[in-house]
């Protein structure tokens, strides 16, 4: 870091604030006064950081930065009540947030990078490449700012918005660990899924983390073939190694996986498509969500019929793999990741 870069407070873990305020000449429990302000009260300036000394406060101000999200667009479903957040960053570039109310609880959709690389032809959100990872604060803020909008608690998160969270693998493992600190938000790691396309060298690393959350694989096709096609990071990973990973995952951390599976019409969705799925799956603790694939314009991909999703679950069940048709949320407002992020970058307007 050069030396006029201002410090990103929100990132740092206790032990890092416990070092700035020893080179700050203060004592240390102010670093946990500062954490609880950052994290568990969430504060929105320094000026509401009342316990902590006024000459400490304006220090702060001068050397650090306190993260914050501009709400740009806010999309609020007539059918079930979800909300899509566009939110700007300080440097311009913007993200989306989705917030879900199901039956157990509120879950938040989170992106973990502007823009993907991982180059899935089914996906609005790499259709024009990476542009940046997002720092741990950025990913926080979309967390405690939808909380400040919404008036609501998350009880549960998904990793499953905007990016591949394992191509930002640093940034996203601090992230989750500051979200589930005990001092701070407090989420239980239990309630957070972590969707990758199958970076395979990252899940056996992530396995080692101690972290009690679920992995959740985009598989999208039962075959080496097809996803090839469909998904460019089986060329690197093929499913065989992609499957072997898995497995250490389970056998590591004790945790189910569970596997996406958009159905596209004519590409993935036949009944012989299903029985090859079974097999790949035969003997793994897993989950499959079936989920029909949301047209995105440039694609030209179809979702698969009624019929045929209603087959391809029921062979699937009947060949002993635990399958369940999503349940589609806020469908009115177009609530798949990347498609609101890339019409405000168009310049197009907005519903
Ligand atoms: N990069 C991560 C997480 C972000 S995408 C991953 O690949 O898992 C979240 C989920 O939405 C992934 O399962 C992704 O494959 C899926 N997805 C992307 N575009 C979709 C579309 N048009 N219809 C249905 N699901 C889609």
């Amino acid at each position: 870091m050069n030396a006029t870069e201002k410090l990103d407070l929100k990132s740092m873990t206790l032990p890092e604030l416990k070092e700035l305020m020893a080179d700050l000449g203060q004592p240390a429990f102010r670093a946990g006064q500062l954490f609880s302000w950052l994290h568990e009260k969430r504060a929105g300036s320094f000026d509401e950081m009342t316990n902590l000394p006024a000459a400490l406060r304006r220090e702060l101000a001068e050397r650090c930065t306190l993260t914050r999200l501009t709400v740009l667009h806010e999309l609020v479903s007539r059918l079930d009540g979800t909300r899509k957040y566009l939110y700007r960053l300080a440097d311009g570039n913007c993200i989306e947030t989705v917030l879900m109310h199901y039956h157990h609880g509120t879950s938040l959709c989170i992106s973990t990078q502007v823009g993907c690389r991982m180059g899935c032809n089914f996906c609005a959100s790499t259709l024009g490449g990476l542009v940046r990872c997002l720092t741990p604060s950025e990913m926080l803020e979309q967390v405690y700012e939808t909380v400040r909008q919404a008036g609501e608690r998350v009880d549960s998160l998904v990793l499953m918005g905007i990016g591949e969270p394992l191509d930002n693998y640093d940034n996203v493992i601090r992230f989750l660990r500051l979200l589930t600190d005990p001092k701070g938000y407090n989420l239980g790691q239990r309630h957070i899924s972590l969707s990758t396309c199958g970076l395979v060298d990252r899940i056996y690393d992530l396995a080692k983390e101690d972290l009690g959350i679920t992995l959740s694989i985009s598989l999208h096709a039962p075959d080496n073939e097809t996803r090839n096609r469909t998904m460019p990071v089986n060329r690197r990973w093929p499913i065989e190694e992609l499957m072997r990973a898995c497995r250490d995952y389970f056998k590591t951390t004790g945790r189910r996986i569970s596997f996406e599976y958009a159905l596209i019409k004519g590409v993935n969705d036949s009944p012989e498509d299903a029985r090859k799925l079974a097999d790949l799956l035969d003997g793994m603790v897993c989950h499959v969500n079936l989920i029909p694939v949301n047209p995105v314009k440039e694609r030209g991909y179809d979702r698969s019929g009624a019929a045929d999703i209603h087959r391809f679950a029921e062979t699937l069940g009947r060949l002993g793999v635990n399958a369940t048709v999503r349940r589609e949320l806020g469908g009115d407002i177009d609530a798949a990741c990347g498609q609101l992020r890339r019409q405000y970058e168009k310049g197009e307007a907005l519903a």
